[in-house]
């Protein structure tokens, strides 16, 4: 049967594939008769490949040739050394993904080549096209990727079809806690439209934390009865991560649960057996930290997004993690409301790929799919400051376009550095890319009006340009994977962001009073040059003892100081100016026009920041 496109959710510890049958998505078993595919791949010693849960449950016994959460390094150069062969990300899910394929194919009985397969919401365009490698490298054709919120809010979207009317807009949140990341996406699901509103997470929490805690206790357990230290024996250690993970499965279900696990250690008194038992109260007072970490992403998403907790009509739980009555417990009191389990949290994701599959090939109704990006881009101004231009969680595409000026009389050359990031020093944020607009006509500082327009393509393509409004002069320079870097790197920004947004605001005022001093002590010299002999010996020592004791101001780095000393300079230049404008007016100074009309333009309020960004200048 032709035409049939399947949706895969490639996740960091479990991938499911599903296909709408009859308009309804279904999940495709493995070959094992599970519909999770673990994500995991092992190299036999004898030089077999092994994929999937059988790779899962040799990792016991083989943890040096088994490879878990790929996922985390797509698009990246790291690579998996088995013997004298390296692997590439890209390969290995490769490998998992043919997997798949194959076992598809088994259950529906034709070939499968064409998919859509989901990626988080923060992936960047390698990671994406490194995704799309990987299925290529499988022998399937991605014909599209989409994000996991976007799937999971299809899957939801279509499910309540009938139910209600599609012209409701509903805002859902979505708590996607999987094995090893927590991913938060604020989602407008309604009239046939899915919309990334903000994504926020925490790539460092899932359900491994939960083993980990289970198997740090039974380890401290055992050593106080037997004082053996289990963690020096990697066996052990596999056995006992295998175990943690079966007894936190049951305590979704059981309130209590026995941990048996013979023959895990021996000295010379003979073998020691672990046998333990574990309640679900225990096990919650172990991991109420963890559970604890799951509100900050949950918040911060809200915020971006723009919205308060009030306003999510729905908390959708997605992620095996969500089985866990503690996790729903927490979206229960977070958000006062009954967290929505209609759809199983472990295959929602591939049934949307699924829906998306069927949209593409006509059999399932169009939806219209909007995606946000995840860092601000804009550019570098005067004193190193980042300006932004268009702000993170923008819709894509989108395009936005401010006038800048220049920083220096007679500057004729600005460069445009263009930036990634939340940080507000130009120095703290990823840079994408500089190009130089030259020939600007000189004039002075604050006159010259130069457009620059960000574009931000559906595909995540930057373009930027910038356009001299007096002679239509214009540059422009095109950015390839804008956002290149891994969601730690993006996960950090935005952390430093918020722990380093009083020192960045301390430095970037203190960058704009220095600046400011800068521009007067620079326009007074210029003034003093170019009015010369017109200008009285008073003016002249008065001026020079004023820009004397900003300079000493701005050497101690005395900020209240050098606002004072800056506005005396600023007003004494105005008093000056006035009188050589009163000079020319009535005939006597016969001053070069356009040159007092620089001496001039301090006096002038100063330009608004939101408005009128100047660049160092070049030449200078
Ligand atoms: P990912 O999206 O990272 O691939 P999944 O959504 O498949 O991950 O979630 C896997 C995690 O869910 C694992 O840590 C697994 O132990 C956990 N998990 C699965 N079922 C349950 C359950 N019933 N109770 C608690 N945790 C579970
Ligand atoms: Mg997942």
């Amino acid at each position: 049967m032709a035409g049939k496109i399947v949706g895969i959710d490639l996740g960091t510890t479990n991938s499911v594939v599903s296909i709408v049958e009859g308009g309804e998505p279904i999940v495709i078993p493995s070959s094992e008769g599970d519909y999770l595919f673990p994500s995991v791949v092992g190299f036999s010693k004898t030089g077999e490949r092994l994929i999937g849960s059988v790779a899962k449950r040799q990792a016991v016994s083989n943890p040096d040739r088994t490879v878990l959460s790929i996922k985390r390094y797509m698009g990246t150069d790291h690579k998996v050394q088995i013997d004298d062969k390296q692997y590439t990300p890209q390969e290995i899910s490769a490998m998992i993904l043919q997997k798949i394929k194959a076992d598809a194919e088994a259950y529906l009985g034709f070939p499968v080549e064409q998919a859509v397969i989901t990626v988080p919401a923060y992936f960047s365009d390698s990671e994406r096209q490194a995704t799309k490698d990987a299925g290529t490298i499988a022998g399937l054709e991605v014909v599209r990727i989409i994000n996991e919120p976007t799937a999971s809010c299809m899957a939801y979207d279509k499910n309540r079809e009938g139910e209600k009317s599609s012209d409701d807009v509903e805002t859902v949140l979505i708590w996607d806690l999987g094995g090893g990341t927590f991913d938060v996406s604020i989602v407008e699901v309604g009239g046939g439209l899915v919309e990334v509103k903000a994504t926020a997470g925490n790539s460092r929490l899932g359900g491994d934390d939960w083993d980990q805690r289970i198997m740090d206790w039974l380890i401290e357990e055992f050593k106080g009865k037997y004082n053996i230290d289990l963690r020096s024996d990697r066996l052990a250690m596999q056995r006992l991560k295998e175990a943690s993970e079966n007894a936190k499965i049951q305590l979704s279900t059981e309130t209590k649960v026995r941990v048996n696990l013979p023959f895990i250690a021996a000295d010379a008194t003979g073998p020691k057996h672990l046998d333990m038992e574990l309640t679900r109260v225990k096990f919650q007072e172990l991991t109420a930290d963890l559970i604890k970490k799951c509100e900050e992403p949950a918040l911060r998403a809200i915020e971006d997004s723009g919205l308060n907790i009030h306003q999510i009509n729905k908390v959708l739980l997605v992620g095996g993690s969500t089985r866990m009555p503690a996790v729903q417990d927490k979206v229960r009191s977070l958000f006062n409301k009954e967290p929505s389990r209609e759809i199983d949290p472990d295959k929602v994701v591939a049934m949307g790929a699924a829906i998306q599959g069927a949209i593409l090939v006509g059999e399932v109704k169009d939806m219209v799919l909007l995606d946000v990006t995840s860092l601000s881009l804009g550019i570098e101004t005067v004193g190193g400051v980042f300006t932004k231009l268009i702000e993170r969680n923008s819709h894509i595409p989108c395009s936005k376009t401010r006038i800048f000026t220049t920083a220096a009389d007679g500057q004729t050359v600005v460069e445009v550095h263009c930036l990634q990031g939340e940080r507000e020093l130009a120095a703290h944020n990823k840079s994408l890319g500089r190009f130089e607009l030259r020939n600007i006509p000189p004039a002075p500082r604050g006159v010259p009006q130069i457009e620059v327009t960000f574009d931000l393509d559906a595909n995540g393509i930057v373009n930027v340009s910038a356009k001299d409004m007096a002679t239509g002069n214009k540059q422009k320079i095109t950015i390839q994977s804008p956002t290149n870097l891994s969601r730690e790197e993006i996960d950090s920004m935005v952390k430093d962001a918020a722990i380093y947004a009083e020192e960045d605001g301390r430095r970037r005022e203190e960058s704009t009073i220095r600046n400011k001093a800068n521009i007067e002590i620079d326009t007074a010299e210029h003034t003093m040059r170019d009015l010369g002999e017109r200008m009285t010996p008073e003016h002249r020592s008065a001026l020079r003892d004023a820009t004397d004791r900003l300079r000493t101001s701005m050497q101690a780095f005395d900020l209240p100081k050098i606002s004072a000393d800056t506005k005396t300079l600023q007003d004494l230049l105005f008093s000056i100016s006035t009188d050589a404008y009163y000079a020319l007016e009535t005939g006597r100074v016969g001053a070069d026009q356009a040159k007092a009309q620089a001496a001039e333009a301090p006096a002038e309020e100063e330009p608004d920041d939101a408005d009128l960004f100047g660049w160092f200048n070049k030449e200078e």
